[in-house]
């Protein structure tokens, strides 16, 4: 939907072809839109992506909101970055010296000043870096709103699968269970998540699309009014060498996730299990919320966690593969789906996101 809104800003006339726009992994997601708490070691590349995406999301949600009075869930309050026992804090030290190397701004707090901005944390943490410049939204939210706006400047929505993209232009052809629709002097961009990956027709041999299901176990609790703000900033910490975060809404509810494992699509009881006690353990007043769920998403991965985002056939995009910062790099996968189909200069990390480099 991102890409619908960058291609109408861009001049285009837009049909969005999802059976339900709301139901993928975006529906799951926390909407960290963290490249600083979210670093990996040997991910340089993936850093440059987060980093530039990041950079266009304030100018994003401003155009968007021209569009649309629905919320998105944005905040800009931080996030802290906490190591639970002596362990974990020398895990965030050797974290906080890569962030230095890769240019990625943080602050380090004594465990008296981050207590002091979140009177809820736990007084058993060991090490805390505040990360002013790593924000966040509701991707629900967001999503609503996207659709909204998209709708609102004259998309067309077709609310069905597409089974199969054949042809070249000037006869590309997108079939779906509904019937038939000719994409002449058109653009298509294969923008469907894990679901890219069965849909036949634009490549030969076997699909150079190698995703696969990554789920993601997430709870969500509401703060009761007495408790509120339980915090502010996003809390992302490490847990005997376990990775939570919690994430506050502008609802008043906390998102606590995530796992990050391969086996089935269910939530694993375990799974929360995990998650609440370790979120326990750095905010200890996450005992006295009101469940409300817990939900299982598929992040589309890849072999190499990059997305897949380039040309794959005449007037045909791909952009998926998005794995576990898709939310985040929506503003530049959008950005430059445009970019691409406007002939213009792209940004040069982009390169390393061929949708053709895993084909065998
Ligand atoms: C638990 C969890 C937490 C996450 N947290 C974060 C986070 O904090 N920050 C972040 O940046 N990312 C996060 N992610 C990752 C992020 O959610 C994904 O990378 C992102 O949502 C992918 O977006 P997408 O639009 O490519 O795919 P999806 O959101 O999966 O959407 C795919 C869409 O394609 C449609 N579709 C599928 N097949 C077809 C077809 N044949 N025809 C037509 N339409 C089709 C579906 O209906 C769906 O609407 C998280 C993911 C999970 C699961």
């Amino acid at each position: 939907m991102t890409t619908c809104f960058e291609f109408q800003e861009a001049g285009y006339q837009v049909t969005l072809i999802d059976p339900d726009p709301i139901s993928g992994a975006t529906h799951h997601a926390g909407g960290m839109l963290a490249p600083t708490a979210e670093v990996q070691y040997q991910q340089h590349d993936l850093i440059l992506l987060m980093k530039e995406s990041a950079r266009l999301y304030p100018d994003l949600l401003q155009r968007v909101s021209k569009y649309t009075d629905l919320p998105t869930g944005y905040r800009t309050d931080g996030t802290l970055l906490i190591g639970a026992d002596r362990a974990d804090g020398m895990h965030v030290a050797e974290l906080i010296k890569y962030m230095h190397l890769k240019d990625l701004p943080v602050d380090v707090l004594t465990t008296r000043q981050a207590r002091a901005a979140e009177p809820a944390l736990s007084p058993r943490i060991s090490k805390v870096v505040s990360i002013d410049g790593d924000h966040q939204l509701s991707p629900r939210l967001y999503a609503r709103a996207l659709l909204d706006a998209i709708l609102q400047r004259g998309a067309e929505h077709i609310a069905d699968a597409v089974i199969s993209i054949d042809g070249h232009d000037p006869c590309l052809t997108v079939t779906m269970n509904s019937g038939v629709r000719v994409a002449s002097k058109s653009v298509v961009v294969l923008a469907a998540g894990l679901g890219a990956a069965s849909i036949p027709g634009w490549f030969e041999g076997a699909n150079p699309l190698q995703l696969r299901p990554v789920y993601g176990d997430i709870v969500r609790v509401r703060v009761p009014e007495r408790l509120q703000p339980m915090v502010t900033k996003v809390v992302r910490g490490f847990v005997e060498d376990r990775q939570i975060y919690i994430i506050p809404r502008t609802d008043g509810t906390l998102a606590i996730g995530a796992t990050s494992r391969e086996d089935h699509p269910q939530p694993r009881t375990g799974a929360v299990h995990d998650l609440l006690r370790d979120a326990i353990r750095l905010i200890p007043g996450i005992e006295e919320t009101e469940f409300i769920e817990v939900t299982c998403g598929a992040r589309p991965g890849t072999p190499d966690d990059l997305p897949y985002l380039g040309w794959v056939g005449s007037n045909v995009i791909a952009s998926t593969g998005y794995f576990r910062h898709g939310i985040l790099l929506s503003a530049l996968g959008a950005r430059a789906a445009v970019d691409m189909a406007t002939n213009q200069p792209l940004f040069p990390t982009l390169d390393v996101c061929d949708p053709f480099r895993h084909q065998i």
